[in-house]
């Protein structure tokens, strides 16, 4: 198999958008297609970790992520009532003079990330997708969805949860699975204490406060939703309220001031694994379409992004595109299937109502496992 010299990238998410600016800096060319014809994400935040603020380092795009994002240092959890339980100290993977973690807006995330990959040259198609792939041996034959036709060394398909490209590689033997819990979000100004992340444990559900910007912050809730009930949109604020019944301090503060159900985001736990590598010849799943997980661990962007920067160095090293295919998947499978079936457990405590589980252990093993270089 011939070297990797141009690659059509499928979905412009998080980990779409990091393969083409990995790509480009690695002189390969890249086109990217997006599903969506207004290439927008819905306006929730995100939590990024050590492990991903050091490979923004690696993208090349830290300063202009750290000036969208909030920055700051420690993990805490604490009770119901808000007392501590935990504070887990940053870590400055990216080197001493930038922060241990971010939480960014996901519009701010998509501006930094889709004007970098347009400025390095990723050529970017808007309402498209692929209709057929067939691979040739030494290229894939592409048919979009408006009946263009392209000619690619290697497919990525970034395309999420419900990837197209995944069912054309693997038909329905990968479906995406609802766990029997759902997230509740709900943008608040800033509280001047929630300058790190803030986990809340109680007995129906987490709940934690995610710094966002000087005036901008999030709350999320996890709760059990085992029939996976269809949710009026204009009870959404009920809802959330009746479902932080549990929280008291300044979770049960924020819970009454939740009022208006068009700015509740609310969405069921969906999971998918790809068990086996993620790649037949030369098309390859990355991020969410090989591995969507629950966010205990705030982690499944993380992955994704991973995922491209392992895949740019791969391409560009030795051997033909089976053994650089081979290589990126010894390197990302474990460790994705780690964050994956972590995450899901989390989650499956949580529904159990199991006191015992070590929570803290989990989040503590998990920011030393990421810790290591990928
Ligand atoms: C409630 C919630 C909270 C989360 N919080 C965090 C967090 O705090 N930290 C963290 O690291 N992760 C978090 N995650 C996970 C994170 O959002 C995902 O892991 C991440 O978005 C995956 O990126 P991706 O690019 O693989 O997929 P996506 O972000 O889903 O992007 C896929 C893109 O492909 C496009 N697309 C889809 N189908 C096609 C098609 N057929 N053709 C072309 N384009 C297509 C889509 O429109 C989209 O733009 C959270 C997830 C959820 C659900």
């Amino acid at each position: 198999m011939s070297a990797v010299n141009k690659v059509l990238i499928v979905g412009g998410g998080i980990g779409g958008l990091c393969a083409a600016i990995a790509l480009r800096r690695k002189g390969i060319e890249v086109d990217l297609i997006e599903l969506k014809s207004e290439w927008t994400v819905y306006g929730v935040g995100i939590i990024q970790q050590s492990n991903v603020v050091r490979e923004m380092a690696r993208l090349g795009v830290l300063d202009g992520y750290l000036d969208a994002a909030y920055a700051f240092e420690d993990v805490a959890i604490y009770g119901p009532a808000g007392q501590q339980l935990a504070r887990i100290p940053g870590q400055r993977l990216a080197g001493p003079e930038y922060p241990a973690n971010v939480g960014i807006s996901r519009l701010a995330l998509h501006k930094v990330l889709s004007e970098t990959a347009l400025e390095l040259g990723a050529r970017v198609r808007l309402g498209l997708s692929v209709e057929s792939l067939a691979d040739q041996g030494d290229s894939v034959d592409v048919l979009f969805t408006d009946g263009s036709r392209g000619d690619y060394d290697l497919v990525v398909g970034a395309d999420g949860l419900f990837s197209r490209v995944r069912h054309l590689l693997f038909g329905d033997s990968y479906t995406p699975r609802f766990t029997g819990q759902a997230v509740w979000r709900y943008n608040f100004p800033r509280a001047p204490q929630i300058d790190h992340l803030a986990n809340y444990q109680s007995a129906e559900g987490n709940a934690g406060l995610v710094p966002l910007a000087g005036d901008l912050m999030y709350l999320f809730l996890t709760s059990h939703e085992p029939s996976n009930p269809w949710m009026d949109p204009a009870t959404l604020a009920e809802q959330m309220r009746q479902r932080l019944q549990g929280f008291t301090g300044l979770i049960g503060e924020l819970r009454d001031q939740i009022s208006d159900s068009s700015q509740v985001v609310y969405k069921p736990m969906e999971v998918v694994f790809v068990d086996e590598p993620w790649y037949r010849g030369r098309v390859l799943l990355i991020g969410d379409a090989a591995h969507a997980t629950t966010p205990h661990l705030g982690q499944g962007a993380g992955m994704a992004i991973e995922d491209a920067i392992v895949l740019s160095e791969e391409l560009t090293g030795d051997g033909g595109v089976e053994q650089q295919l081979q290589r990126f998947m010894a390197r990302r499978f474990e460790r994705c299937k780690y964050i994956s079936e972590s995450s899901i457990l989390a989650g499956d405590k949580e529904m159990q109502h199991d006191r015992e589980f070590d929570r803290i252990g989990l989040v503590k093993q998990m920011l030393a496992r990421t810790a290591e270089p990928i």
